[in-house]
């Protein structure tokens, strides 16, 4: 079968009312973002709770489900034959055509569920029903009819004009990018951030990130792995602005004035302070981390409380609770895993103590913090006016 169109599913619950079309308009414009990639030259639009995209030129099939399958708020793609009405006997034809092509191997069980929103049309749901399944009986003897468990459930809508359809595509739910404000994502190039990115962006968020680059410490080629892990996030949560800001400096200081042992902690310290300032220029609602509890010396509760002190922005870090395997499969099914973990220090690898405090206690960072009184705010306000900002789509 050669599809001409998508009907486009969301899932309706919390968007009543007026954000109801909100939440229409922000996905129709991710809808057309993610097609347009694609040769179709499709028309998004919209009709009483459905979305329909219809191709106006030949496309790839694969690329095109592949391309809606990115887009969060989608909850089913249905590849759907859209068929003017002329007249019941014309549309049995068309039916009886659809099932032929769309399944060449009959032995399928089956159950047509018409349904019928035009109510000019002169035959009802319930007649179409039984006279569409006699149809494809006949012409098909090798199905069967199962009105509880059917192998393909086949649609058939009549609005002003006809839907045919019994596929069913997964989209991969959440919310449309956009509809959520926008945060700021603490990107490395290992496997935890770009997963949290992919969770926050699936609310609906829009996403920025940040990438804090050391070098010579961290190679141009540890600074290529972050642009193409943002370049796989952005598949899903839109073009993302990378602003890369030069760490060096400020790590080297730390490393001068402060015990060794909490370098780490005022280092990550430092990293919130300088995201949240990016974060503000550039209306973020909130900064987005890939940690999670207990995975590293840096993220044990009391780690994570000496971070969040640091900003006052809220802080997300949606993997919190998993696994280090939970983390894995969302990055292998994202398309992320590969890239991160590819061989490439980060900063943080570099200049870690051998034994780097667990159970940091906050008036003694705030002490050691003391000891770079004198250069630290000049050296954060180089770093944040030097930032380098890369678009990854
Ligand atoms: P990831 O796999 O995301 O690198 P991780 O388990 O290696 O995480 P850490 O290195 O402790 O953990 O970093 C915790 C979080 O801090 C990261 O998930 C990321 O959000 C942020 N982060 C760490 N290093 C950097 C960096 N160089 N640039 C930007 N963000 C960073
Ligand atoms: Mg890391």
């Amino acid at each position: 079968m050669e599809y001409q169109s998508f009907l486009i599913k969301y899932a309706e619950i919390g968007i009543k009312g007026k954000n109801r079309y909100l939440f229409e308009d922000a996905l129709i414009k991710q809808i057309n973002q993610a097609l347009k990639k694609t040769e179709g030259g499709f028309l998004v639009s919209k009709e009483s709770g459905r979305i329909y995209a219809q191709a106006s030129k030949p496309f790839d099939y694969d690329e095109a489900v592949e391309a809606l399958k990115k887009v969060f708020g989608i909850a089913a793609i249905c590849p759907m034959v859209q068929v003017e009405d002329q007249g019941y006997e014309d549309l049995k034809e068309k039916v009886k055509q659809y099932v032929d092509e769309v399944y060449p191997d009959k032995r399928f069980t089956f159950k047509v569920a018409a349904r019928r929103a035009n109510k000019q049309y002169p035959v009802g749901s319930e007649q179409m029903n039984r006279d569409l399944g006699e149809l494809i009986l006949e012409a098909f003897p090798e199905t069967r009819v199962d009105v509880h468990n059917p192998d393909v459930l086949l649609r058939v809508e009549v609005r002003h004009k006809i839907n045919i359809f019994s596929e069913i595509i997964p989209g991969p739910g959440g919310m449309p990018v956009g509809t959520n404000g926008k945060a700021m994502l603490l990107l490395s190039g290992g496997i935890d951030s770009p997963v949290a990115g992919y969770m926050i962006a699936k609310r609906g968020v829009r996403i920025e990130a940040v990438y804090f680059h050391a070098p010579p410490y961290t190679s141009d080629r540890a600074k290529q792995k972050v642009v193409d892990l943002a370049k796989i996030v952005a598949q899903y949560a839109g073009p993302i602005p990378l602003h890369i800001v030069n760490f060096t400096d400020i790590q080297l200081y730390i490393y001068d004035q402060c015990p060794h042992e909490e370098l780490t902690i005022i280092m990550r310290r430092y990293m919130m302070r300088i995201a949240e300032r990016l974060a503000e220029q550039s209306g973020c609602h909130g900064l987005i981390t890939g940690e999670s509890i207990g995975q590293v010396a840096s993220q044990t509760m009391q780690s994570l409380a000496a971070t969040d002190d640091a900003c006052g922005m809220p802080v997300f870090r949606p993997v919190i609770g998993f696994d280090k395997q939970e983390i894995v499969d969302v990055a292998e099914k994202i398309g992320t895993y590969e890239t991160s973990i590819q061989p490439y220090e980060d900063c943080c690898t570099i200049f870690v103590a051998k034994h780097p405090v667990t159970k940091p206690n906050l008036g003694i960072i705030r002490r050691s913090e003391e000891n770079l009184q004198e250069k630290i705010d000049e050296l954060v306000e180089q770093a944040i006016t030097t930032v380098e900002t890369v678009w990854c789509r």
